[in-house]
């Protein structure tokens, strides 16, 4: 079966309430020097910094589990199931794999080529070549637009993209950055760093992440309601209010922008225009057990469609050698398919895959899942993708308030945004100015450089997420 046999480039407001923040008369429960809030990927790499300078902290989080949106689930399939991030983007550099050796987790190489399927048989060699010239293209319009200014993906894209236009605005948009290319900035887009090589973790990402997270005291179950940054930084939390001298505040930019925090005094307008120019897309697995492998997958195989629009997805195959195939659907057709629910989703999958591979697929089809991260509370949403013109929105969130409160996340980053990684760096680098305001800290880090190396030069890219070469 061909593959795709060069560089390929499939890696190719809010109504902020008004109403005082803090409950009168609250009496503080704890006393610290920096409170995290969000024990995610971020919150998990500021406690780490913190605890490593000796600080007194508190890190708490809203749900019964740490990890956000980097979690393992091994119950629903018994094998590890990553029901939020999976693949380990840019593993040279990317700050979890520092560790990883001493965790007696296996990492191991994404396959770096993917097929693409076409009706009932899969592309031939020479279809493969007019795709990746198509997307190469693609992606320099995007980066030629982006240094004239910063309009939407779409508008930047060629117009003789043809018959593989669908695919290509699926793989750069939806799958690549979890919303569609005309709500993308080009910017945003083109800032991303490169994401050439991948890695998977065979007991699943969320696993690792949480790794990470032994030792360091978390109190879940423990939402803030309100941060007051008037006098110190008092956070409400049902059981109680936690004093402190700084904060670093983890949570979603949707769940931000939603008010399930109240500030005081009220979030700037800056911040929360900001906040507005940085909503999450949508991205969702759809996990399916194929029982004996109908489909002759090998390990971890990743498959497209060329589709005729945009009521398409991937397929992430076989994942780690086990039964469990992963349909990911994303964008607009993602968020509005997600909205019907589970059963509806679970049907589209398996209709899809009948549509490319025939309807015996659909017997060998035995336990099923589908994510709603739209829908999960405490995160509202995927990951961020800046709106067009929305790019600077990421340097104003890594502004403090009132030199007391940093925010981090993946959505505080400018090139690694939408990843773990991303999410990690921002929360060491807010770590790091909450320490520094403490005395002691670290110098500051470049945002857009912070532990990574020096980087290779910018070459013709592709999608945020997935940039493959072989
Ligand atoms: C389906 C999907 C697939 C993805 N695939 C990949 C991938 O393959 N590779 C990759 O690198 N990235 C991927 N990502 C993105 C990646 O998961 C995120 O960028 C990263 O995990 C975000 O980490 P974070 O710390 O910024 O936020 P989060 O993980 O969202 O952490 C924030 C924490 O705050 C908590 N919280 C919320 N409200 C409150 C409150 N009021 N009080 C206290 N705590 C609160 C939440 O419970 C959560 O634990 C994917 C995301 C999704 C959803």
């Amino acid at each position: 079966m061909p593959r795709l046999s060069r560089r390929s480039f499939l890696t190719a407001s809010a109504a902020l309430a008004t109403r005082p923040a803090m409950s009168a008369g609250a009496t503080p429960t704890t006393s610290v020097d920096v409170v995290i809030v969000g024990a995610g990927a971020a919150g998990i790499a500021a406690a780490r910094r913190i605890a490593a300078a000796g600080r007194k902290f508190v890190l708490i989080d809203a749900a019964d589990r740490v990890g956000g949106r980097c979690v393992t689930d091994t119950r629903t399939f018994d094998v590890p199931y990553d029901r939020g991030a999976h693949w380990i983007h840019a593993p040279d550099f990317n700050p979890l794999m520092k560790l990883t050796a001493r965790r007696g987790l296996e990492v191991y190489p994404a396959p770096a080529s993917q097929k693409v399927r076409i009706g009932r048989r899969y592309a031939r060699e020479g279809e493969l070549e007019d795709f990746l010239a198509l997307q190469v293209r693609a992606n320099r319009a995007i980066a030629d637009a982006a240094r004239k200014g910063d309009i939407a993906c779409a508008q930047a894209l060629p117009n003789d993209l043809g018959d593989w236009r669908p695919a290509i605005e699926f793989l750069l948009g939806p799958f690549g950055c979890g919303k569609n290319l005309t709500q993308v900035s080009a910017v945003d887009f083109a800032k991303s760093i490169e994401r050439n090589t991948d890695a998977f973790c065979r007991q699943g990402l969320g696993t690792l992440l949480a790794a990470f997270a032994e030792g360091i005291p978390v109190k879940l179950s423990t939402p803030a309601t309100a941060i007051d940054t008037r006098r110190g930084v008092l956070v409400e939390t049902p059981s109680g209010v936690i004093s402190a001298h700084t904060a670093v505040v983890t949570v979603s930019t949707n769940v931000l922008a939603s008010g399930a925090i109240k500030f005081s005094p009220e979030l700037p307008k800056r911040q929360i225009d900001a906040l507005s120019k940085l909503s999450l897309g949508s991205y969702d697995h759809i996990a399916l057990e194929l029982a004996g492998n109908p489909l002759g997958f090998e390990s971890d195989e990743l498959v497209f469609e060329k589709s005729a629009d945009t009521r398409t997805a991937a397929i992430l195959a076989n994942v780690s050698g086990t039964q469990l195939c992963v349909i990911e659907v994303a964008g607009t057709f993602g968020r509005e398919l997600s909205a019907k629910g589970e059963a509806a989703m679970v049907n589209f999958a398996a209709d899809w895959l009948a549509g490319l591979y025939g309807a015996d697929v659909k017997k060998a089809i035995k336990r099923s899942h589908a994510t709603r991260w739209n829908h999960e509370p405490r995160t509202l949403g995927a990951f961020s993708a800046a709106a067009p013109g929305g790019q600077g929105a990421r340097r104003i969130l890594m502004e403090p308030l009132q030199n007391a409160v940093w925010f981090a996340g993946e959505a505080v980053h400018e090139t690694l945004w939408g990843t773990v990684g991303g999410a990690w760096e921002s929360g060491e680098r807010a770590a790091d100015a909450a320490l520094r305001r403490l005395g002691g800290g670290k110098e500051p880090p470049q945002p857009e450089t912070t532990g990574s190396p020096a980087r290779a030069p910018q070459r013709p890219r592709a999608g945020p997420r997935y940039q493959r070469y072989q």
